[in-house]
């Protein structure tokens, strides 16, 4: 299939584009490298050879979308291009909304135009917000009521989706699929493709930081929640298996059809348990301090991962923390400086 990824050159759409190309498909990048990464395009190009294309543009372009689409002749779209930090997100409201919610009209403009009408959008367990202790696990049907403007954009986006599959006068009706994913963790199982963030905020990355020894120290932002050790429970999710949910996903399109699923292992880790792992699968040491609350980090989130395996057969098969760990250790120490 002719396949084109935004924002593949990104942490999550770089290991997407790599297993679409491992499994045969012809893959056109779009990436505008503000926070993607021209390495993992040189990486996707060594794999794919010519049957991978890069194209460096903004999501915002939609000229250029819609040529990419029309030259490769498009045939489905997974929209990972976003901003993704919830404190930027706070700081810069109309940055979020002007690339998560305008960048995925453009999208959808470039789409209807190049005549492509099949999506798969990378969406977040933040549209959830914090969800009251009822609602824990996370099920599809847990109200979403984002706190935050990252949540909101990509919230506002599923919801341009929604109405857009269900256009009643579309001659040819769009099919659409949200993941809406929980932490995504884990490189590449073989070290070809690996994370790294600037500025990097995440618990699993950060700890491998200071295993390495460019941080001193993890700080815990808090350890006074109402969790079994007190410090944050979250569901991480190997990337690997991420991606493979995208494929199950995709073939699950039917046009006029909007539907969408959790992501996630189904039962969640907390800070310590991350921080003991780390320790476990790397041998070093990792000084701990203990800090306050971060602003916006709900006690505990996991997914209730039972729709995702019922309707997509699908089921994490990294659900032991070490082996995710393991995965992302070995990438960090071949790539101590990321992709620099
Ligand atoms: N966390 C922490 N110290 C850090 C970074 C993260 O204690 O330096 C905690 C954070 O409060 C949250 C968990 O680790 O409970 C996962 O945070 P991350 O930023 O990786 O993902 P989030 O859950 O915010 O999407």
């Amino acid at each position: 299939m002719q396949i084109l990824v935004t924002g593949g050159c990104g942490f999550i759409g770089s290991h997407a584009a790599l297993r679409l190309l491992d499994e045969g498909h012809s893959v056109t990048v779009v990436d505008n490298l503000f926070r993607g990464h021209r390495a993992a395009a040189d990486r996707l190009s060594e794999v794919g050879g010519a049957r991978f294309r890069f194209v460096e543009a903004d999501i915002l372009d939609t000229a250029t979308l819609a040529r990419a689409m029309r030259e490769q002749g498009t045939e489905l779209v997974v929209h990972f291009a976003a901003l993704a930090y919830v404190g930027e997100s706070v700081e810069k409201p109309r940055d979020y909304f002007r690339t998560n919610t305008a960048g995925g009209l453009s999208l959808l403009d470039a789409m209807s135009s190049a005549g492509v009408r099949r999506i798969v959008f990378s969406s977040t367990c933040a549209t959830y917000g914090e969800p009251e202790e009822r609602f824990i696990p996370i099920a599809e049907s847990t109200p979403q009521q984002p706190i935050n403007p990252y949540g909101r954009s990509k919230l506002q986006f599923e919801e341009i989706l929604r109405a857009e599959v269900g256009n009643p006068k579309d001659p040819s009706p769009l099919a659409a699929v949200a993941l809406r994913y929980f932490n995504v963790a884990g490189c590449d199982p073989d070290g070809r493709l690996g994370e790294d963030h600037r500025p990097e905020t995440h618990l699993i990355p950060i700890c491998l930081e200071v295993a390495l020894g460019k941080r001193p120290h993890l700080t815990i932002f808090g350890d006074d929640y109402a969790t079994p050790d007190g410090t944050c429970v979250r569901d991480y999710v190997h990337v690997t298996d991420l991606v493979d949910a995208h494929i199950a996903a995709f073939r699950q399109l039917e046009p006029g059809v909007y539907k969408r699923w959790n992501v996630g292992i189904g039962r969640g880790y907390s800070v310590r348990e991350v921080v003991e792992s780390v320790r476990r699968v790397t041998g070093r040491p990792l000084p701990v301090v203990m800090g306050t609350r971060r602003a916006g980090d709900p006690a505990t989130l996991y997914a209730d991962a039972s729709a995702i395996r019922r309707d997509l057969g699908w089921q994490a098969r990294f659900t032991d923390l070490d082996e995710i760990v393991a995965t992302a250790w070995r990438w960090y120490q071949a790539h101590p400086n990321g992709y620099r």
